[in-house]
């Protein structure tokens, strides 16, 4: 009778096991295959985390190919998209102008949101003169840069999906090899050209860091954002240095209208010189998915092979 009772509660004991260490592995399944929701702003942006995370995240990219990042303002689906997110990126420095106030208010609450330009040491930022006490937001535009962007979603990454950490960590060496072959494309067809003819004239303030990183010289129509106007005074001054300095060709961007480089090359021809549109440049946005200028790295050189054709 004693036996019986003890083997009754052992076989009790031996249930209570099984059915504990059956529910722990359910648990820890239902862990693994829910994937981290992270929400990305600018194609930019979008196209590093992809390279970095692949399929382990479910990424949602919340600007579309030629959308303008300065003016872009947050849907009623984006905010949801920001509550459900696990992680946000966002390039910071003011890029998103109308995004910030709502990130900050939700930095406020915590969470893991993330302006990808803190990965950058504050020495390697352009100030702006034309922005008062702020950096140059379009940090993308040196490879160098990018890198360390990169560097800086996958450490992040990797702490807050440990699971996947050693996938993030590799993803990012992968990515640095084929971030240097591009930077080595492009300083190579920047050597194409003389130094005098490295004149690079767009729509709007974009191509700074392009110019420290690649020996040009940059000017846009427009200030750093494109929520400021051209005055006349600029197009004046600008069309008298394009005919000082022979310059060939000026640039329209696909995230910005076209009517400021348009009233450039009127002034242009009004002094007596012709000057060519030098083509779309991509600047604030990637190009179509389906097109190598869909990622940050066909972007980089098909710009770099655009400027460096026209202004031969
Ligand atoms: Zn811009």
């Amino acid at each position: 009778m004693y036996m019986r009772k003890n083997l009754k509660i052992f076989c009790l004991f031996l249930f209570f096991l099984v059915f504990t260490l059956i529910s722990c592995d359910k648990d820890k399944n239902a862990n693994e295959n829910k994937k981290l929701k992270v929400v990305a702003t600018t194609t930019m942006i979008t196209d590093l985390v992809k390279q970095i995370a692949g399929d382990k995240v479910e990424l949602n990219g919340l600007m579309k190919s030629g959308v303008d990042p300065h003016l872009y303002k947050a849907t009623e689906g984006d905010i949801n998209l920001f509550l459900e997110a696990d992680v946000i990126f966002y390039n910071g420095l003011h890029l998103e102008g109308k995004l910030v106030e709502l990130f900050e208010k939700m930095n406020k609450r915590g969470g893991n949101l993330f302006a990808i330009s803190d990965g950058i040491d504050k020495s390697f930022l352009i100030t702006s003169s034309n922005f008062a006490n702020n950096y140059d937001p379009h940090i993308w535009f040196d490879i160098g840069l990018w890198k360390k962007a990169a560097e800086f979603v996958a450490n992040k990454l990797a702490i807050i999906d440990t699971t996947n950490k050693e996938f993030y960590l590799e993803s990012l060496k992968t990515y640095i090899i084929k971030l240097d072959s591009a930077e080595n494309i492009v300083k190579q067809k920047v050597n194409e050209l003389p130094k005098e003819q490295r004149i690079l004239i767009t729509a709007h303030d974009a191509f700074n860091y392009f110019g420290r990183a690649y020996d040009f010289k940059v000017m846009g129509l427009q200030g750093i954002s494109t929520l400021s106007e051209a005055s006349v005074f600029d197009v004046q001054n600008l069309a008298n240095f394009i005919i000082e300095n022979d310059v060939k060709a000026i640039f329209i961007e696909t995230s910005v209208p076209m009517k400021n480089i348009e009233a450039l090359r009127q002034a242009v021809k009004s002094k007596g010189k012709e000057i060519k549109i030098g083509g779309e440049l991509f600047s604030d946005s990637l190009g179509n998915n389906d097109k190598p200028e869909g990622t940050y790295i066909g972007m980089m050189i098909y710009n770099v092979n655009r400027i460096v054709n026209s202004l031969k």
